[in-house]
């Protein structure tokens, strides 16, 4: 098929690794399985795309799936000012760049008849107007997708802050949503935050579609829930995933001295420990999660990052080095028990390598689907986002990981409780349940991305509409 005749989208995906690795999957898709063309618009936050952005981009420019397009780095500090949270900077980036991507989209042959934009970058669907595209959005995960599209009417019902409420936010047709669990812009209803996230679920009601990374067997309910009530805006809403960033097929001939001390392991003995591409500890839970994996005597890679500005005391002078933060001696008490990384990590070769059998995870979304989808079950650590979700789902609903039971974002998870739960999925019957549990999801994962799969269909459904799209915009003319 030449490109005339293919369905043409532009994907349009806000600052961060986490937001690049699931649209770049997206993308990638869609080309491979569903003939699309796809213009990849890289938004990226000023000074620049970090070490993760930059090696993404460079493998998706270097595969040529995608056509790439990386716009100038946006700098908005001077309107949210340098301490705006992420949801108030990422939205502002995200209506910045709309005369960059315009001239982007404008010169485009043939024109796209779509665009998807992440749950950031509602701000700029308003370019879909000018090209006459349909819009789409693709976000992360269900049920805090059913939250978003469901804010607007809470925000009329209830009263004082969603926080201090004393029963869980009844959500139609989904698990009810625990005060403590709601995401970060919902926590004070007198900020900027809160009214763009509002509005940012009123867009996506009024969008053509919304996509999300999950699959009909995962999110049954929730999905049914979002498609049934009208409460939820009655728009249509394609389970896509999972998506994730694919393991290269060079890397089992990687070679690298943590990928080796892995194949030296026995089979599902390491634990990962890794909170994402922002997730740091204060030094007090660093000592205790490190003292919790001494006293389990369990294999480990820990990706350890050095606490926050807030929490680093300057004046004990430990300063940047993350290493510093561990306790005397422990990494030779440790010996070849486990490794401590400092930088980047390559997540997905850790995560799918047969030594590796616990993930004690900050739940972004990314990570929880590459833990599902390597069979590895999870000790839940949610710090940011829509994490404390995340990890109820998996933990309660799901039932493919243990939670503490005082919130890591409350207070210190205790070196004895930490113990308890790496000890729990490394060994215990329960730990053994969650694997099989897991390694059941792998299978129906990978089968909702295969021809006639769930997921495959959702896309090709997608595929439909922006043929029939651009067939109509060829009778119109220009
Ligand atoms: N990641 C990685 N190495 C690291 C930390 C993170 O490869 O050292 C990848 C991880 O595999 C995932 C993404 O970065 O694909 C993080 O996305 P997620 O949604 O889990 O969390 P976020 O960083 O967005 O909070």
């Amino acid at each position: 098929m030449d490109n005339a005749s293919k369905p043409h989208a532009v994907i349009v995906s806000s600052p961060g690794v986490g937001h690049l690795v699931c649209n770049l999957e997206l993308g990638n898709r869609l080309v491979a399985d569903h003939n699309f063309h796809v213009t990849f618009f890289v938004v990226l936050e000023s000074p620049g795309a970090s070490p993760g952005e930059s090696q993404l981009i460079q493998s998706a420019t270097t595969q040529k799936q995608l056509h790439v397009v990386v716009l100038p780095p946006v700098d908005v500090s001077g309107q949210v000012g340098p301490n705006a949270p992420i949801f108030t900077r990422l939205t502002a980036v995200m209506r910045e760049i709309r005369p960059t991507l315009g001239s982007g989209i404008s010169p485009l042959k043939p024109s796209p008849t779509a665009i998807i934009v992440d749950a950031f970058g509602t701000p700029a669907l308003d370019v879909a107007d000018e090209f006459h595209m349909l819009k789409y959005v693709f976000v992360t995960s269900a049920w805090p997708l059913a939250l978003m599209l469901y804010v607007p009417i809470l925000d009329k019902e209830i009263e004082g802050e969603y926080i201090d409420q004393k029963e869980p936010l009844r959500i139609p047709g989904c698990m009810a949503v625990r005060p403590e669990d709601v995401v970060d812009p919902l926590l004070d209803r007198t900020k900027q935050e809160y009214n763009m996230f509002v509005q940012v679920g009123s867009e996506m009601r009024k969008s053509d579609g919304v996509l999300v990374n999950t699959w009909e067997d995962l999110d049954a309910t929730t999905l049914k829930a979002m498609r049934e009530e009208e409460a939820y805006g009655s728009v249509p809403v394609y389970a896509v995933g999972p998506l994730i960033k694919q393991v290269e097929p060079s890397a089992a001939s990687k070679k690298s001295d943590l990928l080796d001390w892995l194949d030296q392991q026995p089979i599902e003995s390491v634990l990962y420990i890794s909170f994402g591409s922002l997730g740091v500890l204060s030094a007090q839970q660093i000592t205790e999660l490190a003292w919790g994996l001494e006293q389990s005597q369990q294999r480990f890679i820990w990706v350890l990052r050095p606490p926050s500005k807030k929490d680093s005391s300057e004046e004990d002078g430990r300063g940047n080095d993350a290493l510093n933060y561990l306790p005397d001696g422990f990494r030779h008490r440790m010996g070849n028990l486990g490794i401590v990384v400092t930088q980047w990590a390559p997540q997905s070769d850790i995560l799918s390598h047969r030594s590796t059998g616990g993930f004690l995870s900050h739940c972004g979304w990314n990570s929880s689907l590459e833990s599902i989808l390597s069979g590895v079950p999870m000790i839940t650590w949610p710090l940011y986002a829509e994490q404390k979700m995340n990890a109820t789902k998996l933990a309660e609903e799901v039932g493919v990981a243990v939670r503490p039971k005082i919130a890591p974002t409350k207070g210190v998870v205790g070196r004895e409780e930490i113990e308890m739960m790496v000890r729990k999925v490394m060994e215990d019957p329960e730990g053994k349940a969650m694997r099989v549990r897991v390694k059941e999801l792998k299978i129906s994962g990978e089968n909702a991305l295969v021809e006639g799969g769930s997921s495959f269909n959702a896309m090709s459904h997608l595929a439909k509409q922006c043929l029939i799209k651009s067939q109509s915009q060829i009778v119109k003319g220009p």
